[in-house]
């Protein structure tokens, strides 16, 4: 296993881990560059407060498109709370068959997120998009002009073409192992511009070696990215850096 010192987890639960406080200083340790995305805006202030007192995790605001049905009137303190932050997600769409009861109600939360972000300027939002990708991508086209923000697609499963789309649109990918074992998945990932990539674990929903996924795990996602463009994994490291460093350079328009 590499070092992971200066890795990039652009999407991780850590506020679902048994111990919230111990994941956090653990991705500290590591020296892992990681988002912290929530679920609910519930669980944002907790998020905020530990991601405070670090140099390398960052907390994002969100409500979960598969919680949508039950959380949709949390939306009040999603606002609330939005002034506090740049980084916003988990949010999205998901058409999967468990979800699509709400989908509905999903378009009208997105769109009010998406609204509100282009109004702010320089938010870095990570999208969800199961079944969804290209509704999700008409959405960010619609309410969220380039210059008013940036995109990172989260465990993207779109076709080909839709990524294709989304690199157009100025979006980047943050990508993780499972993305990988995928044949018809990695296949899309490595269509993909070196310069729009970002790793991500999306722990603890993912597993490495049979247990939940930290972030210093992303390690596993930077060597397979490496080997899938023979680049080593310190020079494939090195570009996910540099990309995190573009995505966060504030938009001069926005200022
Ligand atoms: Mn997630």
């Amino acid at each position: 296993m590499i070092a992971t010192n200066g890795l990039v987890d652009f999407h991780c639960h850590l506020d679902l881990y048994p111990d919230h406080q111990a994941a956090v200083r653990e991705s500290e340790e590591a020296g892992v560059f990681t988002l912290a995305v929530t679920t609910t805006p519930k669980a944002w202030p907790r998020n905020h407060e530990l991601a405070q007192a670090t140099q390398h995790v960052r907390a994002a605001l969100g409500l979960h498109p598969q919680l949508v049905a039950e959380r949709a009137s949390e939306l009040a303190l999603w606002d609330a709370h939005f002034v506090e932050t740049r980084y916003i997600g988990e949010v999205g769409l998901d058409a999967g068959p468990r979800f699509y009861k709400s989908f509905d109600l999903q378009k009208q939360v997105f769109k009010h997120v998406l609204q509100h972000c282009a109004k702010a300027g320089d938010k870095v939002i990570t999208v969800h998009s199961i079944r969804a990708a290209k509704a999700v991508l008409d959405y960010i086209e619609a309410y969220l002009p380039p210059a008013k923000g940036k995109v990172v697609l989260h465990w993207f499963t779109g076709s080909k073409a839709e990524a294709m789309r989304a690199l157009e649109m100025g979006c980047y990918f943050s990508i993780n192992a499972a993305m990988l074992d995928n044949e018809r998945h990695s296949s899309m990932v490595a269509a993909i511009p070196l310069d729009r990539l970002l790793t991500e674990t999306d722990g603890p929903f993912t597993k490495t070696a049979e247990r939940p996924s930290k972030p210093a795990d992303v390690a596993v996602v930077v060597e397979a990215l490496g080997r899938l463009h023979s680049m080593s994994t310190s020079e494939l490291a090195a570009t996910v850096r540099s990309n995190l460093r573009s995505l966060l350079e504030p938009n001069d328009e926005c200022r």
